[in-house]
């Protein structure tokens, strides 16, 4: 009987609410080899990717602040978000050896693991190879919870109009959200799109790959003046990944009746103040006289749009219009260093961790 030998990545220490997150928070050992002896219902997987996602931020203090996320515990295997496996022995009747699978939701840091799909605590599905071909990680970004995020995001809460002369700020703009949403909201009918980001080449990338109108790189350049000279007709919908003074900068310069996307606020995950975090006085008073919406958007409140929502970005990916860009870690050893970085902005485009081919 085949044994596997196993390996997995374990939380070793919580940063602090208010500190960075540091390689030394994760810790690469080996585990327990699994046995290909499975029990009724159970399913043995291979693990060959798995998303890197700054949500998992919150999992790393004591309470993470939000309903629909678990704190991760000492000593335990991370439970990422996301990921995709091969399924290498089943006893369940509805998967089959072979096949691949999106781990969705509780996907752990693990070379191999067993799974009851029954009990519900990790979600498989049967990977749609007609949708991602032989680009499986696909459905860790432009074809999954990251795509969905900026693609309902814009959609539900853009108030996007063809042909009304809106100009789409994004933050974030060189991440894998980011990168799409820009992307989506020029397809939606956008005729201007800027995007914001933390270094000369992701700048570049913007505007030469992914289309932008302009890029800003926030950490070198004035944002209140450059965000001037490039919406010269005024800001009509913001797309927000970061938060704090960034955002702040922008909101003040947004037109009356226009909309913020309050997707994330990644400039405050290091810090204790609670999810969405509050306004001051004064961006509290522009959003009121100006009539700016900015509800909370969160992708997880609309599972029922989320079968059309990927065949609406699939459909634009196979016609050339979406370009999606992973930064991959390779290696499960990896894992750690990588979470480490795309919260500091190492990353362009996905962050994702190659587990096995
Ligand atoms: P990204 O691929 O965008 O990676 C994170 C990026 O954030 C980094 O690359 C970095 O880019 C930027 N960043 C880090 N710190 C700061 C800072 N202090 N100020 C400005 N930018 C910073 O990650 P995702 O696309 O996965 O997530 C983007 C946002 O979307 C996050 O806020 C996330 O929480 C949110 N999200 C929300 C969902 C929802 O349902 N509402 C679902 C999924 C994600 P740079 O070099 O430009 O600084």
């Amino acid at each position: 009987m085949t044994e596997y030998k196993n390996a997995h990545i374990i939380f070793i220490n919580r940063p602090g609410v208010n500190s960075e997150p540091v390689e030394d928070n994760f810790r690469y050992e080996e585990c327990p080899a699994i046995k290909e002896t499975l029990e009724d219902g159970e399913v043995l997987i291979q693990t060959l990717y798995l998303s890197v996602d700054p949500a998992l931020r919150c999992r790393m203090n004591e309470d993470t602040g939000v309903h629909y996320m678990q704190a991760w515990q000492l000593g335990e295997t991370i439970q990422g978000l996301e990921g995709i496996g091969r399924i290498l022995k089943s006893s369940h009747p509805n998967y089959i050896a072979s096949d691949l699978l999106e781990i969705k939701m509780n996907c752990p840091w693990k070379l191999f693991f067993l799974c009851k799909p029954d009990d519900g605590l990790i979600q498989l599905q049967t990977l749609n190879r007609a949708v991602v071909g032989d680009h499986p990680s696909l459905a860790l970004s432009c074809l999954g919870l990251t795509g969905l995020t900026a693609y309902l995001g814009i959609k539900l809460k853009g108030h996007i109009k063809p042909g009304a002369n809106q100009t789409l700020v994004v933050s974030g703009a060189a991440g894998a959200t980011g990168s799409l949403a820009g992307q989506i909201g020029r397809l939606e009918g956008c005729s201007r799109v800027i995007g914001l980001c933390g270094s000369d080449e992701k700048c570049k990338l913007l505007t030469d790959y992914w289309g932008f109108d302009h890029a800003i790189n926030y950490r070198k350049e004035n944002v209140a003046q450059r965000l001037k000279e490039t919406c010269p007709d005024g800001i009509h919908v913001y797309f927000d990944n970061v938060g704090g003074e960034i955002s702040d900068t922008v909101i003040r310069q947004m037109s009356p009746d226009s909309h913020v996307i309050l997707c994330g606020q990644i400039s405050v995950y290091n810090t204790d103040l609670p999810y969405p975090p509050p306004l001051s006085q004064d961006i509290q008073q522009i959003l009121l006289e100006k009539n700016i919406t900015r509800d909370r958007f969160l992708v997880l409140n609309y599972l029922d749009q989320f079968e059309p929502g990927i065949n609406t970005l699939a459909q634009w990916l196979s016609e050339g219009k979406l370009k999606v860009k992973e930064t991959v870690a390779d290696g499960l050893q990896e894992a750690g260093r990588a979470f480490v970085s795309m919260m500091r902005g190492g990353n362009i485009g996905k962050q994702i961790i190659h587990v096995s081919d």
